[in-house]
């Protein structure tokens, strides 16, 4: 067993004792799965935990024994790295639910395409985290598994849809984790909990295995506990996979040069109707105008911009992801996929019903909306409204970004929810996504960054780059990073 502190090790520093022998695998993942075991009753961030995991660390401690593979660098950038997935990416032979009773027996028979490249850079699968139902939610009390709290105040919520990824990195039940993000979910959590969340720019990771919301704003994120981890991971899921999800891009990033303490050169944009808005409680602003003077000491420009389409954003996204989802969420009707009955004797609609009452009800309320905007005489005033709405934010948003490196906005407009205190009025509820969504209707990257705590909660402030630009995000996460020094915890222990 490891002393438990060193649960908290990075995962680039965890890389280097395993290679140099100081530690094995098998020892961090029994100590790993020791930790869930005595917590997770209390956070709930795991739904599933892979009962391989010990097995495949003893694997993973002979390929270190043999020196065949400690010069094989690519295998092992994330030799024996613990690694968390959400329920809603598929793990080969460990079940997915989406944290859906609709899909709760479901276990895959193939991995999804980043999960298979993050075992080949040697993470180790632990378990399969909660989430809100089908990513449907910003709090992760949405699932049929229960909520997950947050480790920092377990009254708290952890953000969502991808809680429990978030979750078990802020308690160091794992060192890496996998999220989705279609409005905001890998990066809502990331800042309740005070770790980074990554949403990449549209196509930049393969889909392949995610199990689909709303195709056209989705994509699978990146969590960690430190700048270089991030890219890492980074490193060994980009990369093409056009046979497998067509929107896939084949595109190579430069992440090597992230290790620069300076921001020079860099413009910044910050947003008026954003900082004006009355949705910012006040720690969350004083928090970013206190980023803001950090970035301007590490030598970036900062400016003023204004995007009056800001106010369409969450109608627009709203609209169009639960159209998406309507359609998508089709295919749970018992006979093709999860959860069915025995049909004899019962008539076809009872059957339907039936099935389709699994659902939980944030689900079925964005079926009925997703229908409505899709029929025919709303069509028209609501999903084109929607639509055209998305191609002008897109275009006022490239417009800042051909004049500033990135925008900057807190990553969420509140502190973290009290459980409860929110799921009773969606609207409240998907109000706290504002910040969020505009990355994904404009398919470009966003990073939320661990930045400051108030009253011991936390408060990530986020960076939106041009499409692409990952590297950048980055490197300004590395760049705060060293300049927060030990003023950002991003675990508790
Ligand atoms: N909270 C947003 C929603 O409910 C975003 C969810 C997500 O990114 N999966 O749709």
């Amino acid at each position: 067993m490891v002393r438990s502190s060193r649960l908290a090790l990075n995962a680039y520093e965890l890389v280097e004792e395993v290679k140099s022998g100081s530690i094995s695998v098998e020892d961090y993942i029994a100590s790993i799965l020791e930790r869930i075991e005595s917590i997770d009753k209390r956070i709930n961030a795991y739904i599933t935990i892979n009962h391989h995991a010990l097995d495949e660390a003893r694997i993973m401690d002979k390929m270190v024994k043999s020196s065949s593979s400690n010069s094989n660098g690519y295998r092992s950038t994330l030799l024996g790295v613990p690694l968390a997935v959400k329920d809603n990416i598929s793990t080969e032979g460990i079940r997915t639910t989406c944290s859906s009773r609709m899909l709760e027996d479901y276990v895959p028979v193939y991995d999804a395409t980043v999960v298979k490249r993050l075992k080949g850079a040697g993470a180790i699968v632990i378990g399969k985290t909660n989430m809100d139902e089908f990513g449907m939610g910003s709090t992760t009390e949405f699932s049929a598994f229960g909520v997950t709290h947050n480790p920092w105040d377990e009254e708290r919520v952890a953000g969502g849809s991808s809680g429990g990824s978030a979750a078990s990195l802020a308690s160091c039940m794992a060192s890496i984790a996998l999220g989705s993000d279609t409005g905001g979910s890998v990066r809502c959590p990331a800042s309740f909990c005070s770790i980074y969340g990554l949403k990449p720019t549209y196509g930049l990771l393969s889909r392949y295995g995610l199990i689909s919301y709303a195709n056209s704003l989705e994509c699978i994120g990146l969590m960690a506990r430190s700048a270089v981890d991030l890219a890492l991971m980074l490193n060994a899921v980009v990369g093409s996979d056009m046979q497998n999800d067509h929107t896939s891009i084949d595109s190579s990033i430069d992440i090597k040069s992230i290790n620069s303490t300076s921001l020079k050169g860099m413009r910044f944009a910050i947003v008026r109707e954003i900082i004006e808005s009355d949705a910012i409680d006040e720690p969350v602003r004083d928090s970013m105008l206190d980023a803001i003077a950090s970035v301007e000491q590490l030598d970036a420009v900062v400016e003023e911009v204004s995007l009056p389409s800001l106010r369409y954003a969450l109608a627009s996204y709203y609209t169009i992801a639960m159209a998406e989802a309507s359609s998508n969420l089709a295919r749970y009707d018992g006979i093709r996929y999860g959860y069915t009955l025995q049909p004899d004797g019962v008539a076809w609609n009872e059957f339907y019903s039936t099935i389709r009452s699994n659902f939980g009800s944030e689900v079925k309320r964005r079926i009925i909306l997703g229908t409505y905007v899709l029929s025919s005489g709303y069509y028209g005033r609501y999903y084109m409204k929607a639509q055209k709405a998305r191609a002008i934010i897109r275009d006022e948003i490239m417009h800042v970004l051909r004049s500033y490196n990135a925008i900057i906005t807190p990553t969420m407009p509140v502190l973290p929810p009290r459980i409860g205190e929110r799921i009773s009025d969606p609207l409240r509820l998907y109000t706290i996504d504002i910040c969020t969504v505009i990355a994904n209707l404009a398919g470009i990257p966003a990073l939320s960054i661990p930045y400051s705590m108030h009253n011991g909660l936390p408060i990530g402030i986020q960076f939106m780059a041009k499409h692409l630009d990952e590297a950048l995000l980055l490197r300004i996460a590395y760049a705060l990073e060293y300049a927060r020094g030990s003023r950002v915890k991003r675990c508790v222990l």
